[in-house]
């Protein structure tokens, strides 16, 4: 049972979790005994529609046959070797081929490391210390990332995390998302090697690019010879092979990459211009390493993924599901007169209350936390799981098919009625 396990878990780690997110769900997180396709099974012998996937990595579903064979294939060959194998050499051309920005690319094994590596490598590229980060984004668990992070960091309220060096935060400037006139200022008055940004915002609920911004992002960084690094760890290959890159057609010198690419298996990644990633070790003076790296099972998995995504109507189904979801939502909410912003790209959507817009992190700390948190415990009543924290995203995926969405709509409908 949940219950007890979780009572074991308090004693063991902090918090009960190894991430923070995941002790969100109250009283206790349920625990999980399998998944298939997209559902959740729970020890307690409940079934779950998933619409979290991970945070993001499984576009595909649990369990899909052909990632899973995949995986079986290479782990029967061996699944560490210390030397490259050929499975790398497939992935890495298949992201270069799709992702407009990647000449050439590191594979590393998070998210958390890719954006860490970039911006070592936009100050050993410029010879300059800064980096401009906006309010809310999230680029993973390290000290320049945790200035001002959104996700689990605001969640917990601790957006700046305690233990980072001053002479580290001090290098981190922070503009509201969204604000162009900040981020000019930032770069005439201090000395930034690199602009990181979320293109889409998935760690403050999902908050989308206004018109010019992103294309602004690149002309501002452009003239000041700073690199523009766009974080596609959510958007790479969910919002399309090109991801947000190639769907809104502005190209970042530097990409970072992680979930999707991984087919639901630890990795990351930092793609960009040759002349770039040549300044990693051992082509140049740029330190990277890890006994992890390009690990074949997660090589296997990512290759198999995209070829999914190559083939099947992947992204029609994700966006439809998301869609019909959305909808219901809206209209059941707009019926019952309670005032909500929805905010939605393809297969990401996520739903704030009490508020009108919401085009940055400021105005997302400003919805209904407890509105959205009480939404989501009745979903999760009914058999839906959604993200325990408004400071997420809901996921859909190309196995939430019409029948999961009809399940789906019947319990919207029954949770909405009765709040
Ligand atoms: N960047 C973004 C945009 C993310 O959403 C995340 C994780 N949610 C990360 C970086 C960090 O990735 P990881 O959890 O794999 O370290």
């Amino acid at each position: 049972m949940s219950e007890n396990l979780w009572k074991e878990a308090l004693k063991l780690f902090a918090g009960g979790v190894n991430s923070p997110v995941r002790a969100a769900v109250k009283p206790y997180p349920f625990y999980v005994e399998k998944a298939e396709g997209a559902y959740l099974y729970t020890v307690d012998g409940k079934r779950l529609i998933d619409y979290v996937l991970g945070y993001g990595p499984l576009f595909l579903g649990h369990r899909h046959p052909y990632v899973e064979n995949k995986i079986i294939e290479q782990l029967q060959k061996g699944w560490l070797y210390g030397t490259p194998s050929p499975i790398e050499v497939k992935l890495a051309e298949k992201i270069i081929s799709h992702i407009p920005s990647a000449q050439k690319i590191r594979f590393v094994n998070s998210g958390t490391e890719a954006t860490m590596l970039a911006l070592r490598l936009a100050r050993g590229y410029t010879g300059r210390e800064k980096i401009l980060k906006f309010n809310g984004n999230y680029h993973g668990a390290h000290d320049y990332g945790l200035v001002e992070a959104g996700s689990a960091a605001t969640e917990f309220n601790v957006s700046t995390s305690n233990g980072i060096p001053a002479l580290v935060r001090n290098t981190v400037e922070i503009c509201e998302y969204n604000d162009l006139g900040c981020v000019e200022k930032k770069l005439k008055n201090e000395d930034i090697a690199g602009v990181i940004v979320e293109p889409i915002m998935g760690n403050m609920g999902l908050i989308l690019p206004e018109k010019g911004f992103l294309e602004g992002l690149r002309e501002l960084t452009r003239s000041y010879n700073t690199l523009l690094i766009f974080d596609e760890v959510i958007t790479g290959f969910r919002l399309g092979l090109s991801g947000a890159q190639g769907y809104f057609n502005v190209i970042p010198d530097l990409t970072t990459l992680g979930k999707i690419i991984g087919g639901g298996l630890p990795i990351g990644a930092v793609a960009g211009k040759s002349e770039i990633i040549d300044l990693l070790t051992p082509s140049g003076k740029v330190f990277n390493a890890g006994t992890f790296n390009a690990n074949p099972l997660s090589m296997a998995a990512g290759v198999a993924t995209i070829e999914v995504l190559e083939r099947e109507k992947v992204y029609d189904t994700a966006r439809d599901s998301a869609n019909a979801f959305s909808e219901e939502l809206k209209t059941l909410l707009e019926k019952k007169g309670i005032t909500f912003t929805l905010n939605r790209v393809e297969s990401m959507f996520q739903v704030f209350f009490g508020v009108r817009e919401v085009k940055n992190a400021t105005q997302a700390k400003q919805s209904d936390k407890s509105f959205y948190f009480r939404v989501h415990q009745k979903m999760l009543e009914q058999g839906v799981f959604i993200p325990p924290s408004q400071f997420e995203v809901i996921f859909s995926s190309g196995v939430h098919n019409s029948h999961i969405v009809n399940a789906t709509l019947e319990a919207v409908k029954k949770v909405i009625t009765e709040l």
